[in-house]
């Protein structure tokens, strides 16, 4: 670290000529007039550059300071002089600003806490590696000879500073605890192999992240590889709107190499950095709240929660409702597996005491006494704590009376080229009400994860072309996630249209009514092919309007033609039967196409 200069009197800094010329794009005044505390903040606007440039400026010089914090005149003038600013004192009445920021400082009686993070990424671009390489490299120091265990999440210390790390990885269990209501990351740490680059997960993670609103911090991996091609994932960021700090954006990016242990530490200073702009602080002088982060059956030791205290101090002996599960705590284990009487803020805890297993993004809460967490269960036992969906036409119906301004909208279509325009055409609609947010677009069919951001979220998702996946299908009836089929672009933006100026309906919708599995195909008269199909689920009949399906993509969609049984024409098959069935204009059926039945639906808008 560097030794400190003097301090600069207004005097010597504004006699200072030939000043360096700043770096930044804008008209670049030579001198600056610093009130005498300025706030990270001022600073930054002061210099126009970010406040991350000026806070990781801070910390190479030893201040660790977040984005409201004031500092002192003299090293404001060493920041501003790093900046190629000389900097000149304002007159006293002035500083007026500055001094309104030291009051508030004082009055908050919160203190900062460390940042919660989570790892997300593509299948494969190294988010297991990179939780091992960090844990390895920066266990918290203090608690030697522990082993680590798994309890889902770890803590590291920098520089005395923790981070705590969930070590589940990927966007879907960040969004589906998100869907359960819990907030539960500060920080989302973007794992881009470099030798790979930007792959339909990436691209998930930065949406799922940014519909939480949680910032992004991308580690470079795999930067050791001989292929490894950084420039190439700047590029590709960039397209997606992550700009990073070195392209003149706010993105901090850090090459690492989590297989070499490259790049950990300083991927952790400047996961601090942004810590320190998100400004995390908690109040470790109450009653402990938090989430229940993982929980399991222990057969010798009963119930077993990790739960990540939020907020407050937890101690053992407290008396804790988490979900539906209550008890007291009759011990409590950190993640080194050392049993610990207290936990604080942001610390990850093995918890013992509680009647039941509590699920995975539950909450939890401290009762002061017996009374009151018996109050606290008979409550939660009246109210469902998830995270409501809402339909099209309650989301409608929200807009109308104002109470939701942004339709958020999961778009998923058959294949690239059909997202720009219906993304051009929904982006169009706007009301002085409210307008659409799209907070995911991809091609391809609709997955579990698109459901859980929709619910997430309280979004509904739009199909194009594209069919819904089984599992998907399943959680979105059982969540009441609305999704919509379309395969005519002006349906799907009238319907949204129609939603955004809070009328109550939109006009059409679909019902899939079954589907069917494609056993055998055979030749029929005229060269025509007839597919020999089992039907699965709900029925097919004659008038059905029914789409070809084969790997999620949508083959082609028609009406009935024939459909036979032992020769005989039938109206309606029932699930569990097998039938044989022709189709309007497609004859290339192939053993394993699902067969998607439905009917479509005009209501009255
Ligand atoms: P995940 O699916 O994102 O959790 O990926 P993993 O952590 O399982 O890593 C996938 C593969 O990439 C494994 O074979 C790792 O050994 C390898 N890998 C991860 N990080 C690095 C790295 O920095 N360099 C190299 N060369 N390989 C890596």
């Amino acid at each position: 670290m560097e030794a400190k200069k003097p301090a600069s009197t207004a005097a010597e800094t504004s006699a200072a000529t030939g000043a360096t010329v700043k770096k930044t794009a804008k008209a670049p005044p030579h001198q600056v007039a610093l009130p005498n505390y300025p706030s990270v903040r001022q600073l930054s606007e002061l210099l126009s550059v970010s406040s991350i440039e000026v806070i990781k400026q801070l910390m190479r010089r030893g201040i660790m300071a977040n984005i409201n914090q004031v500092i002192d005149f003299e090293n404001a003038v060493l920041v501003a002089h790093d900046f190629g600013f000389e900097a000149v004192a304002l007159p006293v009445k002035s500083t007026r600003a500055g001094a309104r920021q030291v009051s508030q400082e004082d009055k908050a009686a919160l203190r900062p806490r460390p940042p919660v993070v989570t790892i997300m990424g593509h299948v494969d671009h190294g988010k297991t590696k990179l939780l091992d390489a960090i844990r390895k490299t920066n266990v918290v120091a203090t608690e030697a000879g522990g082993i680590t265990q798994h309890i889902g999440a770890y803590q590291v210390e920098v520089d005395g500073r923790r981070i705590t790390f969930l070590d589940t990885p990927g966007h879907e269990a960040f969004t589906a605890m998100r869907a359960r209501g819990a907030r539960v990351t500060d920080i989302a740490v973007l794992v881009v192999a470099a030798d790979d680059g930007v792959m339909p997960q990436t691209v998930e993670a930065i949406d799922h992240a940014r519909a939480a609103g949680v910032p992004i911090v991308v580690a470079l991996n795999k930067i050791d590889k001989a292929n490894a091609n950084p420039e190439r994932v700047k590029q590709q960021l960039a397209e997606r709107g992550l700009v990073i700090e070195e392209w003149g954006g706010d993105v901090i990016c850090v090459p690492v190499s989590a297989k070499m242990g490259q790049g950990i530490s300083d991927l952790l200073e400047n996961i601090l950095v942004v810590a320190e702009v998100a400004e995390l602080k908690a109040d470790p002088e109450q009653l402990a709240e938090g989430v229940v982060i993982e929980a399991k059956l222990d057969k010798t030791r009963g119930p077993l929660a990790t739960i990540l205290v939020q907020d407050g101090m937890l101690k053992e002996g407290d008396r804790v409702l988490a979900g539906s599960s209550w008890g007291r705590i009759k011990a409590m284990f950190n993640d080194k597996g050392k049993r610990i009487k207290r936990a604080e803020p942001a610390t990850p805890v093995e918890i013992l005491g509680l009647n039941t297993v509590p699920q995975a993004g539950d909450r939890f809460q401290v009762a002061a006494d017996d009374r009151v967490l018996k109050e606290m269960v008979q409550q939660h036992q009246a109210e469902k704590e998830t995270t409501k969906s809402m339909s099209l036409s309650e989301l409608a119906s929200k807009i109308s009376a104002g109470e939701v301004k942004e339709l958020n909208v999961v778009l998923k279509t058959d294949v690239q080229g059909s997202i720009e325009p219906i993304k051009a055409s929904l982006e169009r609609l706007k009301t002085e009400k409210a307008k659409v947010g799209l907070i995911h677009t991809s091609s391809g069919s609709i997955t579990e994860s698109d459901v859980l951001l929709a619910l997430a979220s309280r979004g509904i998702i739009v199909g194009f072309n594209t069919s819904v996946e089984p599992g998907a299908r399943r959680q979105a009836e059982a969540e009441g996630v609305d999704i919509r089929l379309y395969n005519i672009i002006y349906e799907l933006v009238e319907d949204v249209e129609k939603a955004l100026r809070g009328l109550v309906e939109p006009s059409y919708s679909e019902v899939v009514e079954g589907h069917a599995e494609v056993r055998a195909v055979f030749g029929s008269s005229k060269g025509r092919k007839v597919a020999g199909i089992y039907v699965t689920d709900g029925r097919l009949y004659r008038s059905a309007l029914v789409r070809v399906l084969r790997q999620g993509q949508v083959l082609h969609q028609a009406q009935v033609d024939s459909l036979r049984r032992f020769k005989e024409d039938v109206r309606e098959v029932g699930a569990g039967f097998e039938a044989g069935l022709g189709l309007e204009g497609f004859y290339s059926f192939e053993v394993g196409d699902i067969i998607e039945a439905y009917r479509r639906e005009k209501k009255a808008g």
